[in-house]
Parts: structure tokens; C-alpha cells; sequence
């Protein structure tokens, strides 16, 4: 008899979501965490004295509503708070846009009367699109099966809904679905708008995690993927988890507890075990093996595949495959310790303003962030980085000392490994330096405030997290990476190649963010999968 129904290697929030929805259904649960502490990229850790904040994830909008209420995450302390504006876009010359609910056609208008006339078109566009995605986030999408069985069934009533889906749209929707699958965010948002300021403002979302260009094809995919959430039932808003977005991971967590599952951190997986071709459990870094019926992965899948599942249980094809899972964000990460909040050239003044809440995008371009990748690529780190600041601070008082602040900067684009055998851990505190002298040009005197920092490199993200090459994503959220491909084909379903071995992480559909939905999907695969054994 196994120990456990179920193990779940990796206390991710995808992990925990998987963890209690199982736990509910009454299953023994056991989660095992490498960390010291739960929450994989959605933590929150003090990271200078007196100075807390979301370690590498920092703002919170695609947790979808359906896990916050089934796992009852606001009684278990997760508060959501709105930013008083979305969004604020300086540039050095001293022109801002400010988008913020009500307000943003009348900042357009200081640059296009056109970009006014056509934003409530675009808004819509992006709104009916992002609602389909919303309601396949969580859904498993149709898988390959091949000859007929009853799982072949299966797939052609799910491919039949799907498409069925799909019909409701107008061919004129089904046009848009698709250019926002394949086309490049540039030309997408070329074809929209004239000013700079507001195609940079949507643009970010398709280069954030994503090693690329935004003219590159695929690139409006990403943007799309960034518009699928909601804060408080406000569509496409982005918000504050009061105390960081440890807060949702320990809200899990704690939901987790109470339906029984045991969480046990310090507790890295080496192996999983295969006996007979199946997952019977799980070889522990210090030797001890925990056993179970059903092994759910939360770690990405080349990492599962290539170094925890022993190879000679593996279909040739199929590894190959994984070992050419395309892993690799240009992204770097810093928290900052502010002794005054920043005063910008293009809207003086160190007191509090909503656009002191909003994400600060400094990059004022779609040509920046072209020329922000074709640097990185030729010199490793770009000369001048897309950098989106966030001080959640100004939202929530539990992060920085009184009249202190913290800043969160998420840079892109550096090189996810660096050639020649030079490592990140020699170049991390100089491109830390660029990152906060960039955020200096826009807001002189910022280098000044800072007080205290901790700079995290795409090699400290592998190695503290886990992410391959930094991949905010667990994999490229490309079209070969994305839906019935994610994370193969035939094993788009949460279900791996041996049985027993699902994924409940970000490599699986509908992909990276703190949504929990691959987490909450997988976990309706291993109990739909129980009923039938059952049955049998
Ligand atoms: C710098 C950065 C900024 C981001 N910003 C945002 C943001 O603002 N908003 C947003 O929605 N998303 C953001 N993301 C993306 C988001 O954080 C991730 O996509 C998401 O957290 C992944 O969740 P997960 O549960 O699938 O995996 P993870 O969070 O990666 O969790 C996997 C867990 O598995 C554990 N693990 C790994 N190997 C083992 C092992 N051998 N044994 C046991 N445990 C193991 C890891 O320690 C980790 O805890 C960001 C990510 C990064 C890195």
C-alpha cells in the first residue's frame, strides 16, 4: 500500500492549488518543498532589515477567482488591493501617459486625437479575446490520442466543446483570435496606434518573461496571455497582495493544511521512483522514499524530465523532445530599499501620487524594447533595459520602515547565460548598477535613495527557484509551447508519458503567471482519473 495518495513535488503556488483541491476531495496529500519555504516564485521575504517585499513575482491579476473562492483564500488572510492607477509611462524629455480607469483616453489625447478615437476599439478587441482565453485557462486542452478508446472519446467530446467554443465567435473574433496567436505585439498594436507612449504601455506585456523582441511573431500571444486576469472582478487590472505575493502562497498553503495535506519544506526531490513503468513515489535528496499512487510535478518539465525521471524509463523521442524545451527569460530582478520615494523629471515631487502606485514602464518605445533585445543578444546585457518599477509601499504599509519604501524593478533584457564560461554571479552587482542608474535617467536622485538592494540574476533565479535559464514561464509561451503542445503533444492533458505522472506546474496549459490554474487542472485529471480506476 502506498504511503500517500498522492506526492507533489514542489510547494509552487501551482503545487498548493493542486495540493488543497486534492486534500478537499479527501485524498492523503504530502507536498515536499526544496526550499525552506513554501511558495516557489510567489514568496515574500525580508530582503534588507526592515525591508520586506515579493522576492521575484510582484504583482498579482491572472489568480483566477474560481481558486480564490473554492480554496477560500481570503478567509485564510489574501487581500487584494486595487493600484490607484494602472499604469504610469515617463520619458526623459519630461512626457508621461498615465493609464488609469476613467482617465486614460484624456492622457492619450495629449499625443493622438486618433489613439482616442480608436482606444475603446482596441479595448474591446483585446476584452472579447481575453475572455475566451479566460474560460480555456481552466480547461484542459484537447489532447492527440490515437486509436479508439474510451480516453479517444473523451478527447472528441473535449475538442467538440472546444470548437463549439470557438463557433460562438464572429468570423471577424476568430480573425483577431488568430493574429493575436501568430502576429508580432508591434505590428498588432502598429496596426492600432500612432503614439509611442501607449503602444510601449501594451508592449511591455509581450516582452515581459519573454527573450525577444516586440516585433518578434508570436510576441502578441504574450500580451494577450498578461490580459486574461482580474483584481476584485475588475477585468485586465493588475494589483497588490497586501504583504506580497507571499501572501497567496501562504493563504494556500494554510487551505492546503486544513483539508490535511502535509507540507514538509528543506525537502528536495532527487528522483522519482518507476517500478513496473508507472510512478510508485518519490527518492528524496538525502536518500529517504516516499511512496505514492500518483507523483504531480510541480517543477518544469525539462528539469522533471532531464534530470529526475530515470532516462531508461523514457521514450527516446520523447526526452529528446523535453531536452529541447525552450527555457530562458531575459530577465533580472531587483528589490530596492528607498529612503524617499522617487521624484520623475517628466512629474516632480517625492509625496505620495497615484502614479507612485501604478507600474512604472521605462521604456518608452516599441523601437527601445526592439533595440532594448537585439542588445542583449549581441552584448549580453541590454545598454538600455525595459524596466517596469513597482513600489508596493505606497499600497501597503507592512513592506518598509515608516516613510521608507520598497521598490520592486523588473528588468529586461539580459542574456539568460552568459558564453565563454563567465558566470552571472561575477556580473550580477554591475548590471544591478545599470539596472538602477537606467531608473536614475528617468528619476534623478533615485541612485541616491537606495538604501538597500537585493539583485537576482536569470542563474539566481535557476538556482534559488528552479527556473531554467530564469524562465519566468517554466517554457516559452510560443505556439509550439502553448495549449495541446504544452508541454508535448499527446501529454497536454496533465497527464505525463508513465501513469502515474501528472504535471500540476506552469509547463503545463494554460502556462506561467500566479494563476493556479495549471495547478487546479491537474488536480481534476488525478481525480477524474481515480473515479475511473475505481470504476474499472
Ligand atoms: C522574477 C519573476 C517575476 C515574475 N512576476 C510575476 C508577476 O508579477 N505576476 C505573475 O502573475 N507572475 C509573475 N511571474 C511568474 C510566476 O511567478 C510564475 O510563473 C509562477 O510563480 C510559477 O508557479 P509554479 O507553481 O508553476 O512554479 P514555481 O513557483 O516555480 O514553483 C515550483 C516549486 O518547485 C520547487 N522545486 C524545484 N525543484 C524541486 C525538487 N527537486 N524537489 C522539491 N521541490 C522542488 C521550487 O523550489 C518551487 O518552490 C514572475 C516570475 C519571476 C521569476
Amino acid at each position: 500500500m502506498p504511503s500517500y495518495d498522492v506526492v507533489i513535488i514542489g510547494a509552487g503556488h501551482n503545487g498548493l492549488t493542486c495540493a488543497g483541491y486534492l486534500g478537499m476531495a479527501g485524498l492523503k496529500v504530502k507536498v515536499l518543498e526544496r526550499r525552506r519555504v513554501v511558495g516557489g516564485a510567489a514568496v515574500t521575504e525580508e530582503f534588507a532589515p526592515g525591508f520586506r517585499n515579493s522576492v521575484a513575482a510582484y504583482t498579482v491579476s491572472l489568480l483566477h477567482p474560481k481558486i480564490i473562492a473554492d480554496l477560500h483564500l481570503f478567509d485564510h488572510g489574501l487581500r487584494i488591493v486595487e493600484r490607484r492607477a494602472q499604469n504610469f509611462l515617463p520619458t526623459v524629455d519630461g512626457e508621461y501617459l498615465i493609464a488609469a480607469e476613467g482617465h486614460t483616453e484624456r492622457q492619450l489625447a495629449k499625443f493622438s486625437r486618433n489613439d482616442v478615437e480608436r482606444y475603446s476599439g482596441f479595448n474591446h478587441e483585446l476584452d472579447t479575446v481575453a475572455d475566451v482565453l479566460r474560460q480555456l485557462a481552466l480547461e484542459p486542452p484537447p489532447n492527440l490520442t490515437r486509436g479508439l478508446t474510451l480516453e479517444t472519446i473523451r478527447e472528441v467530446l473535449k475538442a467538440g466543446r472546444f470548437g463549439n467554443r470557438l463557433r460562438r465567435l464572429s468570423t471577424e473574433n476568430l480573425r483577431i483570435l488568430y493574429d493575436l496567436f501568430t502576429k508580432s505585439a508591434g505590428d498588432y498594436l502598429d496596426g492600432w496606434f500612432d503614439g509611442e507612449l501607449v503602444k510601449a504601455l501594451f508592449g511591455f506585456d509581450a516582452v515581459v518573461g519573454n527573450y525577444a523582441s516586440p516585433y518578434t511573431p508570436g510576441t502578441a500571444y504574450v500580451l494577450l496571455h498578461h490580459a486574461f486576469g482580474e483584481v476584485n472582478g475588475k477585468k485586465r487590472l493588475w494589483g497588490h497582495a497586501i504583504g506580497g505575493m507571499g501572501a497567496i502562497t501562504q493563504a494556500m498553503a494554510h487551505a492546503a493544511a486544513d483539508h490535511g495535506v502535509e507540507i514538509d519544506t528543506d525537502a528536495a526531490v532527487r528522483e522519482v521512483l518507476i517500478e513496473k513503468s508507472r510512478a510508485a513515489g518519490v527518492v528524496l535528496a538525502d536518500g529517504r522514499v516516499v511512496r505514492a499512487g500518483v507523483i504531480a510535478a510541480n517543477v518544469e518539465p525539462r528539469r522533471l524530465y532531464t534530470t529526475m525521471v530515470p532516462r531508461e524509463a523514457l521514450d527516446p523521442a520523447f526526452l529528446r523532445r523535453m531536452q529541447g524545451w525552450r527555457c530562458g527569460s531575459g530577465t533580472f530582478r531587483i528589490n530596492v530599499a528607498l529612503s524617499q520615494l522617487p521624484s520623475f523629471t517628466a512629474l516632480p515631487g517625492h509625496e505620495p501620487a497615484d502614479h507612485h502606485t501604478a507600474g512604472i514602464i521605462l521604456a518608452p518605445s516599441l523601437g527601445y524594447m526592439d533595440r532594448a533585445f537585439c542588445d542583449a543578444r549581441q552584448l549580453d546585457v541590454s545598454r538600455e533595459p525595459i524596466i517596469e518599477m513597482l513600489i508596493p509601499s505606497t499600497l501597503d504599509d507592512s513592506l518598509a520602515p515608516r516613510g521608507a519604501h520598497v521598490a520592486s524593478l523588473f528588468c529586461q533584457h539580459v542574456a539568460p547565460q552568459l558564453p565563454d564560461g563567465r558566470s552571472w554571479h561575477d556580473e550580477r552587482e554591475r548590471v544591478a548598477d545599470l539596472m538602477i542608474e537606467t531608473v536614475d535617467r528617468y528619476a534623478p536622485g533615485f541612485k541616491a535613495s537606495v538604501v538597500g538592494r537585493r539583485a537576482l540574476s536569470p542563474l539566481d533565479l535557476e538556482e534559488i527557484f528552479g527556473l531554467t535559464g530564469g524562465d519566468i514561464f517554466h517554457g516559452a509561451l510560443s505556439l509550439d509551447q502553448l495549449f495541446w503542445a504544452r508541454p508535448a503533444l499527446g501529454y497536454a492533458d496533465y497527464r505525463g508519458p508513465l501513469p502515474g505522472l501528472y504535471h500540476c506546474g506552469s509547463g503545463a496549459h494554460p502556462g506561467g503567471g500566479v494563476s493556479g490554474a495549471p495547478g487546479h487542472n491537474a488536480a481534476r485529471a488525478i481525480l477524474a482519473d481515480r473515479r475511473w480506476y475505481r470504476r474499472g
